[in-house]
């Protein structure tokens, strides 16, 4: 399938170094993004869907790097089905598995474990709820796992492992099989701050940096956060990726953005959201990170938007989250609110408003075009301008 998008406003690419593209068109080909900038009537022409997006933003698909996915499209923690597809409705269209930990009496020995984590990557292989990636399957790490389960699951596809909910006396003694899966290859991430269930300890900045995780899962608070102090340890003392969470302490989120950005290194920023927990389900979760960060913290609201895309992206070694050839073809297009004091999606993310999302497109296709089901209209009409497809790209019968 060919989709092209023209008549943007705004390119933004989700790369910190460069954070905008010249040009007002973007073509897609069978999921990867084959052209952006300025494109060819041709081009145009040849694709089986034209979306005219009415001078709004295009911006990377969202990636959520911290998403509390069991199976199916079903939390139990809020006992909702069709969450995930309602994220990709907030602009959402990969989500990364925060490990099976919400599952009901999921199992804690390692071969259950092992199990639970390789079942999870199996079922959304090629199950996309509403269009969304989901990369699920990490294994929690408990007592009695060894080296040889490391490897049996890497051999096996599982590419991420998670610290934070086992039952080792103290959250030092996760740190041989945390090191042992990053040589692996594997990306390794730890539960950090107070504890978030009933029986599960506090993880500090020392014990974070004696397991030199790939990334710090919601390093402000999942919910609670950490002492003071370990900020600037974490900062200062590891390149470990700092994430963000919606669902956790604002303050200590903005405290983090500004450390880092003191030290230039805003590439280890990531965004997430942290749900469904109990702080909810949040389809809009990423975008207000995105705002708050922009308004309250003053960060450039393409830094921010890198933050949720590219900067994810990186870090999880994924195709997705940025706007550039060859990247996969998942594509947002947002504008400011109707009815707000704002005339862009940019200048609104900098005011503290949630942009109107327009289109999502998700491995090439649209998703739906014109309103999210999620969001107020925006400013402007974006609209499939032509088709040779027989179908309803309104996303009406998601209604
Ligand atoms: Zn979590």
């Amino acid at each position: 399938m060919k989709t092209a998008i023209v008549n943007i406003g705004t390119i933004v690419t989700g790369d910190l170094k460069a954070p905008f593209a010249d040009g007002d068109g973007i073509l897609m080909q069978d999921g990867r993004i084959s052209a952006i900038g300025t494109l060819s009537s041709d081009q145009v022409s040849s694709a089986d869907v034209v979306i005219d997006a009415a001078c709004t933003t295009a911006i990377p698909g969202l990636i959520d790097s911290h998403v509390h996915i069991t199976f199916g499209d079903y939390t139990p923690r809020q006992r909702v089905v069709g969450y995930l597809e309602s994220y990709v409705h907030g602009g959402t269209t990969t989500s990364i598995t925060a490990s099976e930990v919400h599952t009901p009496g999921r199992p804690k020995d390692p071969a259950g474990v092992k199990a639970l984590a390789l079942a999870a990557r199996a079922c959304f292989l090629d199950y996309r709820p509403g269009g969304m990636r989901v990369h699920a399957g990490s294994i929690i790490l408990e007592p009695g796992l060894t080296e040889a389960d490391l490897e049996e699951l890497v051999k096996a596809g599982l590419w991420l492992a998670k610290a934070g909910f086992g039952a080792f006396e103290t959250p030092f003694d996760y740190a041989p099989l945390m090191l042992a899966a990053r040589k692996l290859g594997m990306v390794t991430t730890m539960h950090t701050g107070g504890s978030s269930i009933p029986g599960s300890s506090g993880i500090w900045a020392e014990h974070v940096l004696k397991s030199n995780p790939s990334v710090s899962f919601h390093v402000n608070g999942g919910p609670v956060a950490m002492p003071e102090a370990g900020f600037a340890r974490l900062v200062n003392e590891s390149d470990i990726a700092l994430q963000l969470c919606t669902a956790g302490n604002l303050r200590t989120a903005l405290l983090t953005a500004k450390l880092l950005d003191d030290a230039k290194q805003p590439e280890r920023l990531l965004i997430a959201t942290d749900t469904p927990t109990g702080s909810g389900i949040m389809p809009l979760g990423m975008f207000y990170t995105i705002s708050h960060l922009a308004s309250l913290g003053g960060m450039p609201p393409e830094q921010a938007i890198a933050a949720a895309t590219g900067n994810n992206a990186t870090v999880y070694r994924l195709n997705s989250g940025f706007l550039k050839t060859g990247r996969d073809a998942d594509v947002v297009l947002i504008d400011a609110c109707a009815g707000g004091s704002q005339n862009d999606a940019l200048s609104g993310l900098r005011n503290g408003d949630v942009p109107a999302v327009s289109a999502v497109i998700t491995d090439g296709v649209p998703r739906f075009v014109g309103r999210s089901r999620n969001t107020p209209a925006g400013m402007r009409t974006v609209r499939v301008a032509e088709t040779r497809l027989p179908r309803d790209f309104s996303g009406a019968a998601a209604h």
